[in-house]
């Protein structure tokens, strides 16, 4: 038993199914809970724009006040700081005699860094892998021997029947905070009487425009918002709904809320975890029934861990310009690229997606895929700017699905077909024949 530890919240904000957060809470006598938003997010990328758009920020300040909430009803606070992680948790740590740090794992190279950097700063820090569906100690081989093809990933899992663990409650007692916490600048403290208007201030999230009434993710309504109260509301709705039952034939939809399942935000803030997600499709199974459509669902969430393995298997080697491939450096075009995220490319099925994206900050897979390819094979642009312009926009950025997808399309990642072009007018044709999705986001140009 600790005198005192701090759990730093990283992309998990919830308190269900945490099993760092349950460990931190029965090791430690004091808990300090905490969650860093690092400056880097609020500088501009060399390409000009910020590395956390308005969007995300929006979300995130509501997962945060949510947390912080559910926090307070088990008499705890959550203080938000700003800093790097190596200099802010040290200097905690030895203000709040806490011995050590507990958090999640990421498996992407920032994330990894942030860690050794605490290590290095001579601090104890147990870390816990909690974010994916399977847990990578029950993969059928081991992650340096992981296939490299998805589809043969799959099959492996699948052969082997490996299943997700079931999920742990939330915490019913935390231990209390520290009784004195150190006066710290740029730092605020949520606790129960913290609306969350002066989160949303802190990180500078009131920018945010107010919903577009055309989002297919309108994270300015209650039952859109960040956080877990909203998440676990979502998820029972959607599950006790027939939607599941038509998936696969409506996933690759493009305008609406229930095309498809719309977790992504709240699993990639880790407000959702995704074997409470399995947990309630196997229960929507039991109850109206398996078939294609709900399977596509497990099928998703395959791809999801698949990019998460991935990271654990090739760590920052999935970060260079060549990414997995042999293939040089790709050529860039700043003009048509800025083009390209102004929705301006004057390709009218693109341009949808792009001011679709900015809008807010969502975007369906289809689309995704659609606008990917397009500026990778028709504007000739380095795939690693699209990357980060993803990241700077989209409410569900996730460094793995991100990184994943984008090397995938480029060719650069784990396609056996070495890279795919949608062709933008058979897609158009395809999945919107009657031009209902340009119309709505081209309409006001
Ligand atoms: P659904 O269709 O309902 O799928 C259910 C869940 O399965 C999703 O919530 C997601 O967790 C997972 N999933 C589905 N498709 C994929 C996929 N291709 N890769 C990984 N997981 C998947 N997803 C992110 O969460 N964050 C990202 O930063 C991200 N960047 C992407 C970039 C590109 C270029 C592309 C092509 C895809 C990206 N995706 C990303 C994957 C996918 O587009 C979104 O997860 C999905 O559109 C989210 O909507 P949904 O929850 O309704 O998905």
């Amino acid at each position: 038993m600790h005198r005192s530890t701090i759990y730093w919240f990283r992309s998990d904000l919830r308190l269900h199914d945490n099993p760092a957060l349950l460990r931190s809470a029965a090791e430690s006598q004091q808990l300090s809970c905490v969650y860093l938003h690092d400056p880097a997010q609020d500088a501009e990328v060399c390409h000009g724009f910020r590395r956390m758009g308005s969007h995300r920020r929006r979300f995130l300040a509501d997962g945060l006040a949510n947390l912080a909430s559910r926090l307070a009803s088990l008499g705890q606070r959550l203080h938000v700081l700003r800093g790097r992680p190596g200099a802010i948790l040290p200097a905690l740590a030895a203000a709040t005699g806490a011995s050590h740090i507990f958090c999640e794992e990421i498996a992407a190279p920032e994330e990894q860094a942030e860690l050794e950097a605490l290590r290095r700063a001579g601090l104890q820090v147990e870390s816990f892998w909690q974010s994916s569906l399977l847990d990578p100690a029950d993969l059928p081989f081991d992650i340096d021997a992981m296939p490299r093809v998805f589809t043969a990933f799959r099959q492996r899992i699948e052969a082997a029947g490996v299943t997700p663990h079931t999920t742990l409650s939330a915490p019913s007692t935390l231990p209390p905070p520290p009784s004195s916490w150190p006066a710290l600048s740029q730092a605020i403290c949520l606790d129960a009487s913290s609306a969350g208007t002066s989160i949303a201030t802190f990180l500078g999230a009131d920018e945010a425009a107010a919903d577009d009434p055309r989002s297919a993710f309108p994270l300015r309504s209650a039952a859109f918002a960040g956080g877990e109260s909203a998440a676990l509301q979502h998820l029972a709705q959607y599950f006790e709904s027939d939607l599941p039952q038509h998936y696969k034939q409506t996933r690759n939809g493009l305008i609406g809320t229930t095309y498809s399942t719309k977790f992504s935000p709240w699993l990639a803030s880790g407000a959702l975890s995704p074997r409470r997600v399995h947990e309630a499709l196997r229960a929507h199974e039991r109850r109206l029934g398996a078939n294609e459509n709900t399977y596509w669902i497990w099928f998703e969430l395959l791809w999801r861990d698949y990019f998460r393995f991935l990271h654990r298997q090739h760590g920052s080697r999935l970060y260079r310009a060549a990414g997995l491939s042999q293939r040089s450096a790709p050529p860039h075009d700043p003009v048509a690229f800025r083009r390209w995220c102004e929705g301006r490319t004057g390709e009218p099925f693109i341009d949808a997606a792009m001011k679709e994206l900015a809008a807010t900050g969502y975007l369906s897979n289809r689309m995704r895929q659609n606008a990917a390819s397009f500026l990778v094979n028709d504007l000739v642009c380095d795939f690693r700017a699209g990357a980060a312009w993803f990241e700077s926009m989209l409410i569900d950025y996730d460094p793995c699905s991100n990184q994943g997808n984008w090397l995938y399309l480029a060719g650069r990642g784990t396609d056996p077909r070495d890279g795919r072009r949608f062709e933008p007018l058979r897609q158009a044709a395809m999945y919107d024949s009657d031009g209902a999705y340009r119309g709505l986001w081209n309409a006001t140009c």
